[in-house]
This record gives structure tokens, sequence and C-alpha cells, in this order.
């Protein structure tokens, strides 16, 4: 089967419990527990406060679109993904924000808008990763 996009390999030990996760359809973000704030992407150290005491969290998979184009050209080779393709920047309800592609949505600028609420979806490339993506909330529009 071809890819239609890169994928991490191998997966750091730092970000193993995200790449768990999202296997088992979860959403898992690493927490500090020395200043409570969730942050992405997974790393030893706090982006904060530097402490290196990490716990990892189930997201409720709930956020906000924050920013997102719509691309007609991938001009980098290795993605093959069928264009156009939304890629979206969503901020998860519990901080974070990742760049992710908004699914299950008619890539048309009228039906997309910034803060939009938006939820996780998962959709599986291999038997290692699965990709989380986000969709407009409640499903398909
Ligand atoms: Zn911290």
């Amino acid at each position: 089967m071809e890819l239609e996009r890169p994928l991490p390999h191998p997966i750091t030990p730092e970000a193993r419990p995200y790449w768990d996760g999202a296997r088992e359809g979860k959403l898992m973000i690493p927490r500090c527990t020395a200043c409570g704030k969730a942050f992405l992407y997974p790393r030893v150290r706090c982006p904060f406060c530097a402490s290196r005491d990490i716990e990892w969290i189930r997201a409720s998979g709930r956020g906000r679109l924050h920013a997102f184009e719509i691309a007609h050209q991938i001009l980098n080779r290795a993605f093959k993904v069928k264009t156009p393709v939304v890629l979206a920047m969503v901020e998860l309800e519990e901080g974070p924000r990742l760049l992710t592609n908004l699914v299950n949505v008619e890539p048309d600028p009228a039906r997309l808008r910034c803060d939009m609420p938006v939820e996780v979806v998962f959709e599986k490339q291999t038997e290692e990763i699965t990709l989380p993506m986000f969709q407009p909330a409640g499903g398909a529009r």
C-alpha cells in the first residue's frame, strides 16, 4: 500500500504515549505536574517551567479551529494526499495547539470559520500509526 504522507519513524520515547493512545482512539497529551499546563508537541521538559515531571492525560478531543488553509496543491512530493485538503491549526480545550487536517467537511471557505468547534477523529495509516484529525463538532457537514 502506498502511503499518502510521511509518517513518524522511529517514534521517540517521549512521544510514545501519544501514538499508543491514537492507535486506541484516545488523544493523549502531556501535562506538567509542576505548573499544571498541558502542551504539545511531547517533550521531556515542560516548555513553560522546564520541569521534568510530566504526566499524560486523555484530552477531551474537543477544540476550536484556530487557523486554517485550503491547500489546492501540495508541493512536497512525499505527500500524495488528494487535494483540496484543509490544513488546520486546532486549539484543544486543554490549551495546546496542533497542526492537523480538518476532514469530513467541504473544503469551501464559506463552510469554515476560525473558532468553529471541532472534534477529533482517528485515521489509521499503518498498524503502528494512527493520525488524529479533526472534523466539525457533531459530525460531518
Ligand atoms: Zn510546567
